[in-house]
């Protein structure tokens, strides 16, 4: 069974503009797999500096030789990407030279048909590999676009898992990519994979080495979730913007996130920090990263990919949202992937066993979330290791020595355990590992704030 790449493969081909039947038909679908509200926003409506987009519908669309008996040589009704993604409608016979002005090839992939919108600039336009274009010899062409402009009402899919505190982990993919996949159904699946398995009793142990987080500390009281978890499913950008300005109530609760997109690829997973590097979903994402994906890496804000994170980071939100891709590095001529925007960015070029890694990866990050807390020293002075019996003989293992004292230093209720795994270059597990070690011998007590044990900021000194 592949239900991941099943549910992709069922719903890939549907052209998923921003606003339009089709997102709207994907959206409705994906809501049978788990809970979800749909948001609804009309057209025209205005949003912070923004404006909801119409609803846009082709009809039919292809360009076509002036001999009536010929067959068209680009058809809509062949593959979506054939149509600019909000092109005008234009009927009429053109000049090859003009007609050259409305034709788009991928900048990079000769036989592909790249992914083109015009959301705000509006022109009329098609879409065909170069290989046929170049090989456009006659004088004059017919060009057929039904186009159509409605009102409709942009939609954003919501999952809420409710934890024990309101304090919000936002998950987010966008969908309106049409018949594309990679970019950006895949983070759309592991999304909502995400949140089932959040919806069905918290995370599961195994996700990350399970001696690195030992028994369930750091989930809720109760054995439930402590945060709240909502996964947004919205076209690109607009989709964002619409959500937060009709959900300002919700953004100071928000205390991080992740974007999710291009999931399926065989690159290492990228995980791209937030503009707050110093967060602490920064501190515990990135220093997580390194036990999920050995390959993994991690780079600022802005430098792997952009997208919905940008609105969630912007001057008035400020949620530290950092983003996880699988994308080769930025000097890489085929960054981000091979079949980025483009027809050949199909089922084949994902798979089950990728998209499980990368729900595993997720699910990891978010575990070690729940665990980020402030080990508080119930202890003073230097802890008699071998008298507590956590004794590493420095003979035997140095740096396993050298960790758990430079970790043990650490754990005075200001600093959390990802604060310790950054200042000290170690992964989140490792200091993990140690804390609920001290935990279990009742040295530390836990705690979800920073609570100071340092005599000299407790008392008020004259
Ligand atoms: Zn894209």
């Amino acid at each position: 069974m592949n239900p991941l790449l099943d549910l992709i493969k069922e719903t890939w081909f549907t052209r998923r503009d921003i606003v339009s039947d089709g997102f709207d038909q994907v959206l409705r679908r994906l809501a049978q797999e788990v809970p979800m509200t749909i948001h609804e926003y009309p057209s025209g409506e205005n949003c912070w500096t923004w404006r909801i987009p119409e609803k846009w519908t082709c009809d039919e669309a292809y360009l076509a030789p002036l001999s009536p008996a010929a067959p068209s040589l680009v058809d809509y009704a062949d593959h979506p990407l054939h149509v600019v993604s909000y092109s005008l409608p234009f009927e009429g016979v053109v000049s090859r030279q003009e007609l050259l002005q409305h034709l788009h090839v991928h900048p990079r992939l000769p036989q592909a048909v790249p992914f083109v919108f015009k959301y705000y600039d509006r022109d009329w336009g098609l879409c065909l590999p170069q290989i046929q274009r170049d090989a456009l010899q006659d004088d004059a062409y017919r060009v057929v676009i039904r186009t159509r402009f409605d009102p409709g009402t942009l939609k954003v899919g919501e999952v809420v898992v409710p934890g024990e505190s309101r304090q919000t982990i936002m998950l987010v993919a966008h969908l309106c990519h049409p018949a594309m996949v990679n970019d950006d159904l895949s983070g759309v699946v592991v999304g909502l994979e995400t949140a089932r398995a959040l919806r069905s009793g918290g995370l599961p142990g195994d996700t990350l080495p399970v001696q690195a987080f030992g028994p369930r500390l750091g989930s809720g009281q109760s054995g439930r979730l402590y945060y709240t978890y909502r996964l947004l499913i919205l076209p690109e950008t607009i989709g964002s913007v619409a959500y937060l300005s009709h959900h300002e109530d919700l953004i100071p609760h928000m205390v991080g996130g992740l974007f999710l997109e291009m999931l399926g690829s065989d690159a290492p997973h990228a995980l791209q920090g937030s503009f707050i590097p110093a967060s602490q979903a920064d501190k515990c994402f990135t220093s997580t990263l390194p036990a999920l994906d050995p390959r993994g890496y991690c780079a600022p804000y802005r430098t792997v990919i952009n997208n919905d994170e940008r609105q969630f980071n912007a001057p008035g939100v400020r949620v530290p949202m950092l983003s996880l891709s699988r994308v080769e590095r930025r000097d890489s001529p085929t960054w981000p992937y091979p079949e980025y925007h483009s027809s050949l960015d199909t089922p084949e070029i994902v798979s089950e066993e990728r998209l499980q890694a990368s729900l595993r990866t997720t699910l990891g990050l978010l575990q070690a979330w729940e665990r980020n807390l402030y080990p508080v020293n119930q202890f003073k002075g230097e802890i008699f290791c071998s008298g507590q019996g956590i004794w590493i003989d420095y003979r035997v293992n140095p740096e396993g020595h050298r960790r758990l004292f430079d970790i043990m230093e650490r754990c005075d209720g200001e600093h959390s355990v990802a604060d310790i795994a950054c200042e000290l270059g170690v992964s989140f597990p490792a200091v993990w590992e140690v804390v609920s070690l001290l935990h279990s011998k009742n040295l530390v007590g836990l705690s979800r704030t920073p609570q100071t044990t340092d005599p000299h900021r407790m008392t008020t000194n004259p």
